[in-house]
């Protein structure tokens, strides 16, 4: 409540009629209003609203940036020490969970060794808040059983995260090394781009699903996610990157790759048709199902329409169930568009992609 002050406590009571004869009713009390709540304060009973907001800790000087500096300044003035080792053990876990982070992305050296890398940072750096910083490796300086102690946290508590299909074949062989010392590749979340997990998913659409050699068997998600190659794999999560920037498309310039007369206009970056972010996920979802579905839990995230979202988790969790949902005629029909319908064009409300400066905001509710 007050800096150093870890704990107090205040006598509270429900008043549903503030002002009159103090009462509580349990059929009227059911609808929770914060208003209806009193604390006692050197003897006088006042709204528990009003007391957090007098309290000192929600001023600004005991906040953020500025209340970590204070916070400093008052365990250097009180000559007493704060040791991390006189934490039980599962506190201290939980102080190495926060410093090493909910994804760990990591890297494998020329020699083959793993690291837990720097974190990710978003391909051309678009939008910052979608970075993820790397773990706090200072904590592995404190001491051997410190160090001991956060890596096994790091390796076995956080995510393992892949940013890229190549470099997640790569890497995951020598995270496999890690085992028997720790637990590790349990859960993965993916991250890639949109172009990425049609690669990876082999989704076939065109262009790709004509180009021989596109796809490749090796790093592609049958044999990267496959039990007998990721056999402790228990969770997975499948993230999709913001539409924003048009060139995250999948079909950005594809014309000069893939020359057609079809696509001549998208020799124009301001006159290409806006491609459906919304559709582009049903159809890498359609096709990641096969690979992913013997995954005890499969969930998606990041920029993913709410509908589809539901759509998509529903469709594991009856699967977890036992009932098996059967989607060959759906694949047969994306299977079956032309390059006249590519890309996906875009119906939804708030376009997927933008094309100008201004504001944008991705739409969930579409
Ligand atoms: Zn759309």
């Amino acid at each position: 409540m007050y800096p150093g002050q870890h704990t107090r406590t205040v006598l509270i009571r429900w008043n549903e009629r503030p002002g009159g004869v103090p009462r509580y009713s349990i059929n009227l009390a059911k609808f929770v209003r914060p208003l209806h709540l009193q604390v006692k304060i050197d003897g006088q009973w006042m709204l528990f609203m009003q007391w957090i907001e007098e309290l000192p800790c929600q001023k600004k000087e005991f906040v953020g940036e500025l209340g970590y500096i204070r916070q400093q300044q008052w365990w250097a003035s009180n000559g007493q020490r704060f040791r991390l080792m006189d934490l039980p053990k599962e506190l201290r876990l939980c102080v190495y969970e926060q410093a090493m982070g909910t994804d760990i992305y990591p890297q494998l050296s020329p020699q083959g060794l793993v690291s837990l890398g720097k974190g990710y940072e978003y391909p051309w750096n678009y939008r910052r808040k979608d970075e993820v910083q790397g773990p706090n490796l200072a904590l592995l300086r404190v001491s051997k059983q410190v160090s001991e102690e956060a890596t096994k946290t790091a390796w076995e508590g956080s995510r393992m995260s892949f940013a890229q299909q190549n470099s997640m074949a790569f890497v995951i062989p020598g995270l496999k090394n890690l085992v028997p010392r720790f637990s590790v590749l349990t859960h993965i979340s993916l991250c890639f781009q949109t172009s990425e997990y049609i690669q990876f998913f082999e989704v076939q659409v065109q262009p790709w699903s004509g180009i021989p050699g596109y796809f490749n068997h090796n790093t592609s998600a049958r044999a990267v996610l496959s039990k007998t190659n990721l056999p402790n794999l228990k969770e997975l999560g499948i993230k999709f990157a913001s539409p924003e920037n048009p060139s995250n498309s999948p079909w950005f310039r594809s014309s000069s790759f893939f020359p057609n007369p079809l696509w001549g206009w998208y020799t124009s970056d301001t006159d290409a048709p806006v491609v459906c972010h919304k559709v582009t996920v049903d159809w890498i979802m359609a096709y990641a199902k096969a690979s992913v579905e013997h995954i005890p839990l499969v969930y998606v995230e990041g920029y993913i329409k709410t509908s589809l979202k539901e759509k998509w988790n529903a469709t594991f969790k009856a699967q977890r169930n036992g009932t098996y949902s059967d989607i060959s005629s759906d694949l047969l029909a994306i299977q079956s568009l032309t390059l006249e319908d590519m890309p996906p064009r875009c119906k939804c409300t708030t376009q997927c992609e933008r094309h100008s400066l201004g504001p944008w905001e991705f739409d969930f509710g579409d």
